[in-house]
């Protein structure tokens, strides 16, 4: 059966990237998503317009309708998903005036409850040699490093559950509410915490995979793009969008047969300490 990539938020930025050098690279049909349909055909003609060929698919991460109609038709059409890139993600600006709280809640809800939305939908359907990658950040290293010693032993720890860290998550989200976020361990910034959490989210989810499909070899990592030049980190940094698609690409394409990294949190290609 032919083979299936699918890129989420990948209208513009590392997506699009992510998705340019799928074009070039996978063995199968690729497929750009976005929230708003517009947006998304107007990337499908971008690369179009570059010999590239992408397919679409109309999927809002916030929006259980979206995903679970993308999951149908994903299962319908290809029988399942080979590659699964989870890329979008929100970040306010640092200048935003939005109360914190408000952007705890938001920045939560997509980055980390979202997304963790499209991979209860999704992982049952990732075939056999499949590749899962969740583009998280090393924000959420230094922001693991910066929660009390107490959360870090959670988040490290080997035994916590998926319903364990969503707790987590939305205490954060609730001490933000009282301004209580600080003496409850957390830093001050909702999108580290966003990160860290999908990080710990992906370690959860790649040992689930090892005890329940260990014949599978299904390979599922968190990674960071480095320093991009998007819409979300401004035009200073380092790194070209194409650059920023190298890791997440070089986890989606792992070779057949290969067995790590997996539950790693990976940059540069290398794995890092958690
Ligand atoms: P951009 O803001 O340029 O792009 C984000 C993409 O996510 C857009 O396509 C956006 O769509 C989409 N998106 C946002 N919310 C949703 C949603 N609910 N459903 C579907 N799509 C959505 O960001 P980047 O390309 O910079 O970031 C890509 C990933 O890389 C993110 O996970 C980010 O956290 C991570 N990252 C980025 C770094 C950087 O330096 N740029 C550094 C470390 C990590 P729309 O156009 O509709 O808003």
């Amino acid at each position: 059966m032919t083979k299936v990539a699918v890129v989420t938020g990948s209208n513009k930025g590392i997506g699009l990237a992510i998705v340019r050098a799928l074009c070039k690279q996978y063995e199968g049909e690729v497929y750009l998503t976005a929230r708003d349909t517009g947006r998304g055909e107007e990337a499908v003609k971008t690369l179009n317009a570059e010999g590239l060929k992408p397919k679409f698919q109309q999927l809002d991460i916030n929006d259980l309708n979206s995903i679970t109609r993308a999951a149908a038709f994903f299962k319908d059409k290809y029988g399942g998903v080979d590659v699964l890139i989870n890329n979008a993600a929100i970040a306010f600006k640092v200048a935003d005036t939005t109360p914190f709280a408000v952007q705890a809640e938001v920045t939560l809800q997509t980055n980390f409850f979202a997304t963790r939305d499209m991979l209860i939908h999704f992982m049952p359907l990732i075939k056999p040699g499949g590749r899962v990658v969740n583009v998280s950040s090393f924000v959420g290293v230094n922001t693991l490093k910066k929660c009390s010693e107490a959360l870090q032993a959670r988040f490290r720890s080997e035994d916590i559950t998926e319903d364990e860290l969503v707790g987590l998550m939305k205490r954060f989200v609730e001490k933000t509410k009282t301004g209580q976020h600080k003496e409850d361990g957390w830093p001050e910034t909702a999108y580290g915490v966003s990160k860290t959490g999908l990080t710990t989210l992906s370690m959860i989810l790649a040992r689930r995979l090892s005890k329940e499909r260990p014949h599978d070899n299904i390979l599922l990592n968190a990674c960071c793009p480095g320093w991009v030049r998007t819409d979300m980190a401004g035009d200073k940094a380092p790194k070209s969008p194409d650059e920023g698609a190298i890791t997440p690409v070089y986890l989606a394409l792992l070779p057949p047969g290969a067995k790590e990294p997996h539950g790693c949190f990976v940059s540069e290609k290398e794995v890092h300490p958690w």
